[in-house]
């Protein structure tokens, strides 16, 4: 097996609530996997761990085989490995290019071969990007200015100029009208099967799980509660129930 990402009995503990407990994920190179779970499960903490934005109380985290447990944020996203947040992050009184050029820091020192199809320039590869993502002629517009929908394009855009290995999505439809959702999951499947970028993906959409994800693991009450394809999950009797009494 070729685990892009392992994590291996991950906890994790604000005072006295227990927001991850022994959480263990292994995320294949090249795959789409979901992560669902009510809210307050402890999803967004679980990345927040992997990308070293917190420090975990115990477990291992590794990637591409290399332990990065405690590696802070900027070294683990040098190595590839990028987060979107839950809210957008867009600088609103910024263009969607400069926004592009801000987000272009810091490179990795190679280009990744998966990006050669872009040009090497950065003024070019932005282009390119926003483009990708359905936003050149906005370019020269201010990021305050699109719809809430076309600022989470241009945040996934903005992560792309990261050139991420492993993309960790928090929720990257919530919010946006079902028309720019599906050009979101058409670019996110395309981001996976052209730019060959892995993507951990944090839904609570049921449909764009089942279109996107080759595998799912939900979490309740910040504890692994179930895992397998899609669908299995999907009809998990402690999956639904845990959403049902989380309302
Ligand atoms: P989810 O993303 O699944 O909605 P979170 O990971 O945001 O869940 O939260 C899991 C639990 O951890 C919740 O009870 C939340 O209140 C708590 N929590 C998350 N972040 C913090 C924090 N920085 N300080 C204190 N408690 C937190
Ligand atoms: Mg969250």
């Amino acid at each position: 097996m070729d685990a892009l990402l392992e994590v291996r009995e991950v906890s994790k503990t604000f005072g006295g609530v227990v927001a991850n407990r022994a959480i263990s994920i292994s995320v294949p190179r090249g795959g789409v996997v979901g992560l669902i779970g009510p809210n307050g499960s402890g999803k967004t903490t679980l990345f927040s761990s992997i990308v070293g934005f917190h420090t975990v109380d115990s477990g291992r985290i590794a990637f591409e085989g290399r332990d990065v447990t405690r590696l802070r944020v900027d070294a683990i996203a040098r190595l590839g490995l990028i987060r979107t947040f839950q809210q957008s992050r867009v600088y609103r009184g910024m263009d969607c290019m400069r926004n592009m050029l801000v987000s272009a820091q810091p490179v990795r020192d190679s280009f990744g071969a998966m990006f050669q199809r872009f040009p090497p320039g950065l003024g070019e590869r932005t282009e390119a990007l926003l483009d990708f993502v359905g936003l050149h002629a906005k370019r020269h517009l201010r990021a305050g200015t699109l719809s809430f929908g076309q600022q989470k394009l241009l945040e996934f855009a903005m992560a792309l100029m990261r050139e991420p290995k492993l993309l960790l999505l928090d929720e990257p439809t919530a919010g946006i009208n079902p028309t720019l959702i599906n050009a979101l999951v058409d670019r996110l499947h395309r981001a996976n099967t052209e730019l060959g970028i892995t993507l951990l993906v944090i839904e609570h959409n049921m449909r764009v799980i089942m279109d996107l994800a080759d595998y799912v693991y939900c979490l309740a009450h910040g504890e692994l509660l179930a895992a397998g394809a899609p669908r299995e999950v999907q009809n998990d009797r402690r999956v639904i129930d845990a959403y049902l009494g989380a309302h």
